[in-house]
């Protein structure tokens, strides 16, 4: 009797801390990877063994979804928007959210020509895309994308920083587009 409370209680215990450990890692909107953990992942695990490409995610005019459609309906699209990423990469890439309207995917063992090819993919899967509301609503955005290398010797703070210019090229050329360097 005294045996099964223990592990009743242990089960629970365990539980709780598998809750909060979810709670930390993951972002509640999304399931995604947030940006904290993506970091430190990139910090430790990928930028001491492989060169990658960082791909990097805003969506176009997204206070405009908001305005017209409700803010809770912007959400459905940011999660609309994680699963759309997240089909067109492997099992074994890195996707976050790194921000608000923002999301991160981390390629590695590709070429530059993959990486601008999967990009491309998720461009055009975006564009493609219909959200529908609860009420019956039809949504479509876009997403404008920065696509980068990043090798072993390099600083990731400068990676980022190059994945953020190239991102705001693109917006800066007309949007829905990826812009590679
Ligand atoms: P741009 O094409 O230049 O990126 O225009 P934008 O409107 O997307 O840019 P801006 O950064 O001005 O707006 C981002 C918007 O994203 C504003 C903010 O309200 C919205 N946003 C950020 N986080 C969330 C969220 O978790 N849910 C919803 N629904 N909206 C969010
Ligand atoms: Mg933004
Ligand atoms: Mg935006």
């Amino acid at each position: 009797m005294f045996a099964s409370v223990s592990l009743w209680l242990q089960l629970g215990q365990l539980a709780m801390l598998m809750k909060l450990y979810r709670e930390s890692t993951l972002d509640p909107l999304t399931g995604l990877t947030n940006r904290r953990v993506l970091m430190k992942r990139l910090d430790k695990e990928i930028a001491q063994a492989n060169a990658f490409f960082i791909l990097m995610f805003d969506l176009d005019k997204f206070k405009r979804v908001n305005d017209t459609y409700g803010h809770l309906n912007g959400d459905l699209v940011l999660v609309a928007m994680a699963n759309i990423i997240k089909k067109e990469i492997r099992a074994k890439d890195i996707v976050a959210r790194f921000g608000g309207e923002e999301f991160v995917a981390v390629l590695s063992g590709v070429s530059a020509d993959e990486a601008a090819l999967t990009a491309e993919r998720i461009r055009a899967s975006c564009e493609a895309a219909t959200i529908t509301t609860n009420n019956g609503l039809s949504i479509k955005v876009t997403t404008s994308i920065g696509v980068t290398m990043h090798q072993l010797s390099d600083v990731l703070e400068i990676t980022f920083n190059r994945a953020d210019e190239l991102l705001y090229q693109a917006k800066r050329e007309g949007r829905n587009k990826v812009v590679c360097g």
